[in-house]
């Protein structure tokens, strides 16, 4: 068998479902997911794999993937719950706030931007706990300087107070720091 066939012999091999479905199991075994962590940890590795996945070749199979992936029955049913879920983390909060944020900045023209993980390490700063009550509830990045009086977006601008305390605060410019 010359290089040549024995490529085209594999990739034809590889594209059987029985094939794909051996090695999803294999992929997901808790040893694989481990060399595919090391594997992108490596700063070089993980440049190449998204510059990869940047390529319009990759984009286009991948929004037909994903189309084709959301149209599935049962996925609209299941993706809802999983996102109701997922807002219930601090985590999915936090980035949901972030989006927020970000949109407002947006309509006021306000500069800068954060990110959730950004505002969870804020949050954390303060021991979890709304800077006007001191108590420990779910909380909310508050500007410190509203857009409305020309505060920016930036995480040097938020605060953490909980909803009920950030409501309280309207559009004052108050530093509970
Ligand atoms: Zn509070």
């Amino acid at each position: 068998m010359t290089k040549e066939q024995q490529r085209i012999y594999d990739k034809v091999r590889r594209s059987t479902p029985e094939y794909k479905a051996k090695r999803r199991d294999y992929d997901s075994t808790p040893e694989q997911r481990a060399k595919q962590k090391a594997y992108r940890a490596v700063p070089k590795h993980r440049a190449k794999q998204k510059a990869y996945s940047a390529t319009p070749e990759q984009r286009a199979k991948q929004k037909v993937y994903l189309k084709n992936y959301y149209a599935m029955p049962g996925q609209r049913a299941k993706q809802k719950v999983y996102k109701k879920n997922y807002c219930r983390t601090s985590r999915g909060r936090a980035i949901q706030a972030a989006f927020m944020a970000k949109h407002t900045a947006i309509r006021f023209g306000a500069p800068g931007h954060f990110t959730g993980p950004q505002l969870l390490t804020l949050f954390s700063n303060y021991g979890n706990r709304c800077l006007r009550c001191r108590r420990k509830r779910s909380l909310t990045p508050d500007h410190v300087i509203p857009f409305s009086k020309g505060g920016t977006n930036y995480i040097s601008n938020i605060q953490p107070l909980c909803f009920p305390c950030n409501m309280k605060k309207g559009r004052r410019t108050t530093d509970y720091r």
